[in-house]
Protein backbone atom coordinates (compact mmCIF):
# COMPACT_ATOMS: atom_id res chain seq x y z
CA UNK A 1 0.00 0.00 0.00
CA UNK A 2 0.55 3.99 -0.55
CA UNK A 3 0.26 5.51 2.72
CA UNK A 4 0.22 9.44 3.08
CA UNK A 5 0.98 9.83 7.33
CA UNK A 6 1.20 13.15 8.68
CA UNK A 7 2.70 14.29 12.42
CA UNK A 8 1.58 17.22 13.76
CA UNK A 9 1.88 16.56 18.02
CA UNK A 10 4.14 19.70 19.33
CA UNK A 11 6.08 22.13 16.86
CA UNK A 12 7.26 19.81 13.84
CA UNK A 13 4.87 19.71 11.11
CA UNK A 14 5.77 16.31 9.17
CA UNK A 15 4.17 14.46 5.85
CA UNK A 16 6.03 11.46 4.87
CA UNK A 17 4.68 8.62 1.91
CA UNK A 18 5.61 5.61 2.41
CA UNK A 19 5.05 2.06 0.00
CA UNK A 20 5.02 -1.00 1.21
CA UNK A 21 7.02 -0.35 3.92
CA UNK A 22 10.00 2.09 2.55
CA UNK A 23 9.74 5.25 2.99
CA UNK A 24 9.51 7.42 -0.06
CA UNK A 25 9.41 11.31 1.75
CA UNK A 26 9.87 12.42 5.18
CA UNK A 27 9.28 16.49 4.76
CA UNK A 28 9.77 18.22 8.49
CA UNK A 29 8.89 21.99 9.01
CA UNK A 30 9.90 23.21 11.85
CA UNK A 31 8.45 26.22 13.99
CA UNK A 32 11.40 28.36 14.55
CA UNK A 33 8.40 30.98 16.41
CA UNK A 34 8.98 29.50 19.87
CA UNK A 35 13.12 30.11 20.11
CA UNK A 36 12.13 33.58 21.44
CA UNK A 37 10.05 32.28 24.03
CA UNK A 38 12.50 29.31 25.51
CA UNK A 39 10.17 26.78 24.75
CA UNK A 40 6.55 25.82 22.65
CA UNK A 41 3.83 28.05 23.48
CA UNK A 42 0.97 25.82 21.97
CA UNK A 43 -0.99 28.17 20.45
CA UNK A 44 1.51 29.45 18.23
CA UNK A 45 2.42 26.18 17.52
CA UNK A 46 -1.52 25.12 16.24
CA UNK A 47 -1.43 28.01 14.23
CA UNK A 48 1.88 27.76 12.81
CA UNK A 49 0.49 23.38 11.73
CA UNK A 50 -2.19 25.10 10.06
CA UNK A 51 -0.15 27.41 8.08
CA UNK A 52 2.06 24.25 7.05
CA UNK A 53 0.35 21.84 6.52
CA UNK A 54 -0.79 22.16 3.18
CA UNK A 55 2.61 23.03 1.73
CA UNK A 56 4.29 20.04 3.48
CA UNK A 57 2.03 17.63 2.60
CA UNK A 58 2.37 18.61 -1.23
CA UNK A 59 6.11 18.60 -0.72
CA UNK A 60 6.20 14.77 0.58
CA UNK A 61 3.37 13.91 -2.40
CA UNK A 62 6.47 15.81 -4.72
CA UNK A 63 9.28 14.09 -3.37
CA UNK A 64 7.90 11.08 -3.34
CA UNK A 65 6.52 11.20 -6.81
CA UNK A 66 2.80 10.57 -6.19
CA UNK A 67 -0.13 12.03 -6.55
CA UNK A 68 -3.39 11.95 -4.13
CA UNK A 69 -5.13 9.59 -6.09
CA UNK A 70 -2.19 7.27 -5.70
CA UNK A 71 -2.94 6.68 -1.92
CA UNK A 72 -4.71 3.65 -0.38
CA UNK A 73 -4.36 5.24 3.43
CA UNK A 74 -4.05 8.22 5.13
CA UNK A 75 -2.42 8.33 8.67
CA UNK A 76 -1.82 10.44 11.44
CA UNK A 77 -0.75 11.00 15.13
CA UNK A 78 -3.72 11.03 17.14
CA UNK A 79 -2.11 11.05 20.90
CA UNK A 80 -0.24 11.87 22.90
CA UNK A 81 0.56 15.98 22.34
CA UNK A 82 -0.35 19.50 22.29
CA UNK A 83 -4.08 18.94 21.84
CA UNK A 84 -4.07 22.11 19.46
CA UNK A 85 -1.34 20.30 17.32
CA UNK A 86 -2.40 17.14 17.14
CA UNK A 87 -5.75 18.29 16.25
CA UNK A 88 -4.66 20.36 13.40
CA UNK A 89 -3.16 17.19 11.86
CA UNK A 90 -6.57 14.87 12.33
CA UNK A 91 -8.71 17.10 11.34
CA UNK A 92 -6.63 17.26 7.96
CA UNK A 93 -6.18 13.76 7.62
CA UNK A 94 -9.84 13.07 7.91
CA UNK A 95 -10.81 15.24 5.75
CA UNK A 96 -8.80 13.83 3.09
CA UNK A 97 -9.32 10.09 3.81
CA UNK A 98 -12.81 11.25 3.40
CA UNK A 99 -12.75 13.53 0.26
CA UNK A 100 -10.21 10.26 -1.33
CA UNK A 101 -12.66 7.37 0.03
CA UNK A 102 -9.74 5.77 1.18
CA UNK A 103 -9.28 4.49 4.82
CA UNK A 104 -7.77 6.46 8.17
CA UNK A 105 -5.36 5.28 10.64
CA UNK A 106 -4.74 6.49 13.79
CA UNK A 107 -1.08 6.19 14.99
CA UNK A 108 0.43 6.71 19.06
CA UNK A 109 3.14 8.77 18.68
CA UNK A 110 5.60 6.84 21.31
CA UNK A 111 4.72 3.57 19.62
CA UNK A 112 5.80 5.50 16.14
CA UNK A 113 9.10 6.16 17.73
CA UNK A 114 10.14 2.92 18.63
CA UNK A 115 8.79 1.45 15.00
CA UNK A 116 11.45 4.05 13.81
CA UNK A 117 13.25 1.55 14.16
CA UNK A 118 11.97 -0.33 11.54
CA UNK A 119 12.29 1.37 8.98
CA UNK A 120 15.99 0.75 7.83
CA UNK A 121 16.31 -2.69 6.04
CA UNK A 122 18.48 -3.65 8.79
CA UNK A 123 16.37 -3.94 11.46
CA UNK A 124 15.51 -5.77 14.81
CA UNK A 125 14.21 -8.68 15.09
CA UNK A 126 11.03 -9.34 17.29
CA UNK A 127 11.14 -9.49 20.33
CA UNK A 128 12.93 -6.63 20.75
CA UNK A 129 13.61 -3.36 23.49
CA UNK A 130 13.81 0.03 22.41
CA UNK A 131 14.47 3.15 25.54
CA UNK A 132 12.74 6.10 23.88
CA UNK A 133 14.18 9.07 25.20
CA UNK A 134 12.30 11.90 24.20
CA UNK A 135 11.12 15.47 25.03
CA UNK A 136 8.07 14.64 26.98
CA UNK A 137 8.63 10.60 27.37
CA UNK A 138 11.67 8.25 28.58
CA UNK A 139 10.49 4.60 28.66
CA UNK A 140 11.75 1.10 28.24
CA UNK A 141 9.59 -0.64 26.03
CA UNK A 142 9.29 -4.61 24.99
CA UNK A 143 8.00 -4.96 21.43
CA UNK A 144 6.53 -8.47 20.98
CA UNK A 145 5.66 -7.63 16.85
CA UNK A 146 4.55 -4.04 15.77
CA UNK A 147 1.37 -4.16 17.28
CA UNK A 148 2.22 -5.70 20.51
CA UNK A 149 4.03 -2.96 22.11
CA UNK A 150 4.06 -3.13 26.34
CA UNK A 151 6.05 -0.22 28.58
CA UNK A 152 8.03 -2.12 31.32
CA UNK A 153 9.23 1.48 32.74
CA UNK A 154 9.44 4.80 32.54
CA UNK A 155 10.14 7.92 34.00
CA UNK A 156 8.02 8.92 37.67
CA UNK A 157 9.07 12.51 36.89
CA UNK A 158 11.13 14.55 34.33
CA UNK A 159 11.95 13.22 30.69
CA UNK A 160 15.94 12.57 29.34
CA UNK A 161 15.20 15.25 26.72
CA UNK A 162 13.87 17.78 29.88
CA UNK A 163 16.86 17.08 31.79
CA UNK A 164 18.96 18.12 29.10
CA UNK A 165 16.88 20.91 27.75
CA UNK A 166 15.80 22.07 31.81
CA UNK A 167 19.78 22.10 32.73
CA UNK A 168 20.82 23.69 29.56
CA UNK A 169 18.14 26.97 30.43
CA UNK A 170 20.13 26.74 33.95
CA UNK A 171 23.64 27.02 32.25
CA UNK A 172 21.96 30.11 29.79
CA UNK A 173 22.04 28.19 27.13
CA UNK A 174 18.83 28.86 24.12
CA UNK A 175 16.38 26.11 23.81
CA UNK A 176 15.84 23.00 23.22
CA UNK A 177 19.46 22.86 24.84
CA UNK A 178 20.01 19.44 24.47
CA UNK A 179 21.68 19.48 21.23
CA UNK A 180 24.16 22.10 22.31
CA UNK A 181 24.60 20.10 25.31
CA UNK A 182 26.31 17.67 23.04
CA UNK A 183 28.20 19.73 21.23
CA UNK A 184 29.87 21.09 24.18
CA UNK A 185 30.33 17.88 25.69
CA UNK A 186 32.75 16.68 23.04
CA UNK A 187 35.06 19.22 23.98
CA UNK A 188 34.86 18.55 27.39
CA UNK A 189 35.85 16.35 30.58
CA UNK A 190 32.77 13.93 31.73
CA UNK A 191 34.55 13.04 35.31
CA UNK A 192 35.22 16.65 36.32
CA UNK A 193 32.05 17.10 38.25
CA UNK A 194 29.15 14.79 39.73
CA UNK A 195 25.75 14.93 39.44
CA UNK A 196 23.17 12.79 41.70
CA UNK A 197 22.28 9.67 40.14
CA UNK A 198 18.60 8.66 41.27
CA UNK A 199 18.09 5.07 43.00
CA UNK A 200 14.92 4.18 42.12
CA UNK A 201 13.22 0.60 42.09
CA UNK A 202 13.00 -1.54 39.04
CA UNK A 203 12.97 -0.12 35.54
CA UNK A 204 11.87 3.44 36.37
CA UNK A 205 13.71 6.45 35.84
CA UNK A 206 13.92 9.76 37.60
CA UNK A 207 15.41 13.30 36.66
CA UNK A 208 14.21 15.54 39.00
CA UNK A 209 16.42 15.19 41.38
CA UNK A 210 19.17 15.60 38.55
CA UNK A 211 18.10 19.16 37.85
CA UNK A 212 18.09 20.33 41.46
CA UNK A 213 21.46 19.17 41.60
CA UNK A 214 22.81 20.68 38.72
CA UNK A 215 20.64 23.73 40.18
CA UNK A 216 22.50 24.06 43.34
CA UNK A 217 25.62 23.20 42.12
CA UNK A 218 25.60 26.38 40.12
CA UNK A 219 24.35 28.21 42.22
CA UNK A 220 27.48 27.43 44.84
CA UNK A 221 29.97 28.06 41.81
CA UNK A 222 28.96 31.26 40.93
CA UNK A 223 28.92 32.36 44.11
CA UNK A 224 32.49 31.78 44.16
CA UNK A 225 32.90 32.83 40.59
CA UNK A 226 30.17 34.54 38.37
CA UNK A 227 31.88 33.64 35.30
CA UNK A 228 31.87 29.84 36.44
CA UNK A 229 29.50 28.69 33.80
CA UNK A 230 30.98 30.30 30.86
CA UNK A 231 34.82 29.26 31.62
CA UNK A 232 33.77 25.41 32.28
CA UNK A 233 31.03 25.15 29.86
CA UNK A 234 32.29 22.15 28.26
CA UNK A 235 33.55 20.19 31.14
CA UNK A 236 30.03 20.72 33.02
CA UNK A 237 28.06 19.39 29.63
CA UNK A 238 30.11 16.54 29.75
CA UNK A 239 29.94 15.70 32.94
CA UNK A 240 26.05 16.25 33.01
CA UNK A 241 25.74 14.30 29.89
CA UNK A 242 27.46 11.15 30.44
CA UNK A 243 25.22 11.01 34.28
CA UNK A 244 21.90 10.76 31.75
CA UNK A 245 23.69 8.50 29.88
CA UNK A 246 24.94 6.43 32.69
CA UNK A 247 20.66 6.40 34.71
CA UNK A 248 19.59 5.51 31.05
CA UNK A 249 21.72 2.52 30.21
CA UNK A 250 21.71 0.94 33.59
CA UNK A 251 18.28 0.83 33.81
CA UNK A 252 18.41 -0.86 29.76
CA UNK A 253 20.76 -3.15 30.80
CA UNK A 254 18.49 -4.27 33.75
CA UNK A 255 15.63 -4.72 31.43
CA UNK A 256 17.80 -7.21 29.12
CA UNK A 257 19.14 -8.82 32.09
CA UNK A 258 15.75 -9.55 33.37
CA UNK A 259 13.83 -10.03 29.94
CA UNK A 260 16.98 -12.45 27.99
CA UNK A 261 16.32 -10.07 25.21
CA UNK A 262 19.07 -9.10 22.75
CA UNK A 263 17.66 -7.13 20.22
CA UNK A 264 18.31 -3.48 21.33
CA UNK A 265 17.10 -0.10 19.93
CA UNK A 266 16.98 3.20 21.05
CA UNK A 267 14.42 6.27 19.56
CA UNK A 268 12.80 9.78 20.21
CA UNK A 269 15.08 12.70 20.14
CA UNK A 270 17.44 12.23 22.85
CA UNK A 271 18.63 9.59 20.48
CA UNK A 272 20.18 11.63 18.61
CA UNK A 273 23.01 12.17 20.84
CA UNK A 274 26.26 11.59 19.73
CA UNK A 275 27.58 10.33 23.24
CA UNK A 276 24.10 7.87 23.79
CA UNK A 277 25.05 6.79 19.96
CA UNK A 278 27.98 5.71 21.13
CA UNK A 279 27.64 4.52 24.86
CA UNK A 280 24.73 2.22 23.99
CA UNK A 281 27.12 0.78 20.96
CA UNK A 282 29.79 -0.37 23.22
CA UNK A 283 27.47 -0.94 26.05
CA UNK A 284 26.08 -3.75 23.14
CA UNK A 285 28.91 -5.02 22.32
CA UNK A 286 30.16 -6.10 26.02
CA UNK A 287 26.59 -7.11 26.17
CA UNK A 288 26.45 -9.07 23.39
CA UNK A 289 23.91 -7.27 21.64
CA UNK A 290 22.60 -6.56 18.28
CA UNK A 291 21.92 -3.00 19.08
CA UNK A 292 20.06 -0.33 16.31
CA UNK A 293 19.75 3.06 16.40
CA UNK A 294 17.30 5.20 14.08
CA UNK A 295 18.68 7.51 11.19
CA UNK A 296 19.06 11.19 12.66
CA UNK A 297 15.95 12.35 10.68
CA UNK A 298 13.71 9.45 12.31
CA UNK A 299 15.09 10.51 16.12
CA UNK A 300 13.14 13.54 16.75
CA UNK A 301 9.29 14.23 15.72
CA UNK A 302 9.03 12.96 11.62
CA UNK A 303 6.09 11.65 10.24
CA UNK A 304 8.53 8.81 8.46
CA UNK A 305 7.72 6.72 12.35
CA UNK A 306 4.26 7.30 11.72
CA UNK A 307 4.21 6.19 8.06
CA UNK A 308 6.03 2.77 9.09
CA UNK A 309 3.58 2.27 12.12
CA UNK A 310 0.65 3.27 10.10
CA UNK A 311 1.72 0.51 7.43
CA UNK A 312 2.17 -2.11 9.80
CA UNK A 313 -1.18 -1.39 11.38
CA UNK A 314 -2.44 -1.43 7.41
CA UNK A 315 -1.53 -4.96 6.90
CA UNK A 316 -3.02 -6.31 10.52
CA UNK A 317 -6.13 -4.28 9.41
CA UNK A 318 -6.12 -2.23 12.17
CA UNK A 319 -7.91 0.91 10.99
CA UNK A 320 -9.44 3.82 12.51
CA UNK A 321 -13.43 5.23 12.17
CA UNK A 322 -13.67 8.93 11.02
CA UNK A 323 -15.16 10.05 14.02
CA UNK A 324 -11.57 9.31 16.43
CA UNK A 325 -10.70 12.37 17.87
CA UNK A 326 -6.85 13.53 19.00
CA UNK A 327 -5.79 13.30 22.53
CA UNK A 328 -3.62 14.77 24.28
CA UNK A 329 -2.87 12.13 26.82
CA UNK A 330 -3.49 8.71 25.86
CA UNK A 331 -3.50 5.20 27.33
CA UNK A 332 -1.16 2.67 25.76
CA UNK A 333 -2.36 0.35 23.21
P1 LIG B 1 7.46 13.31 22.98
O1 LIG B 1 7.88 12.45 21.84
O2 LIG B 1 7.79 12.71 24.32
O3 LIG B 1 6.05 13.76 22.87
P2 LIG B 1 8.87 15.43 21.67
O4 LIG B 1 8.20 14.86 20.48
O5 LIG B 1 8.82 16.89 21.90
O6 LIG B 1 8.36 14.65 22.96
P3 LIG B 1 11.28 14.67 20.39
O7 LIG B 1 11.05 15.58 19.24
O8 LIG B 1 11.29 13.23 20.13
O9 LIG B 1 10.38 15.00 21.63
O10 LIG B 1 12.67 15.06 21.04
C1 LIG B 1 12.96 16.37 21.42
C2 LIG B 1 13.97 16.30 22.56
O11 LIG B 1 15.19 15.72 22.07
C3 LIG B 1 14.33 17.65 23.14
O12 LIG B 1 14.31 17.54 24.56
C4 LIG B 1 15.76 17.88 22.64
O13 LIG B 1 16.57 18.66 23.50
C5 LIG B 1 16.27 16.47 22.58
N1 LIG B 1 17.43 16.32 21.71
C6 LIG B 1 17.48 16.44 20.37
N2 LIG B 1 18.74 16.27 19.92
C7 LIG B 1 19.51 16.01 21.02
C8 LIG B 1 20.89 15.75 21.23
N3 LIG B 1 21.76 15.70 20.21
N4 LIG B 1 21.31 15.55 22.50
C9 LIG B 1 20.43 15.58 23.53
N5 LIG B 1 19.13 15.83 23.39
C10 LIG B 1 18.67 16.05 22.16
MG1 LIG C 1 9.92 19.05 18.76
FE1 LIG D 1 8.21 12.88 19.87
Amino acid sequence: PTILAIESSCDETSASVCRDGAILSNHIANQAVHEQYGGVVPELASRAHMQHIVPVVDIALKQAGVTLSDLDAVAFTQAPGLIGSLLVGAQFAKSLALALGKPLLSVHHMQAHVLANLIPEERPAFPFLCLTVSGGHTQIVRADSPTELTVLGETIDDAAGEAFDKSAKLLGLPYPGGPLIDKYAKEGNPKRFAFAEPQIEGLDFSFSGLKTSVLYFLQRERAQDPDFTEKNMADICASLQATIIRILLRKLKRAAQDTGITDLCIAGGVSANSGLRNAFTELGKEQGWRTFIPAFQYCTDNAGMIAITAYHKFLAGDFADLGVSATARSEWS
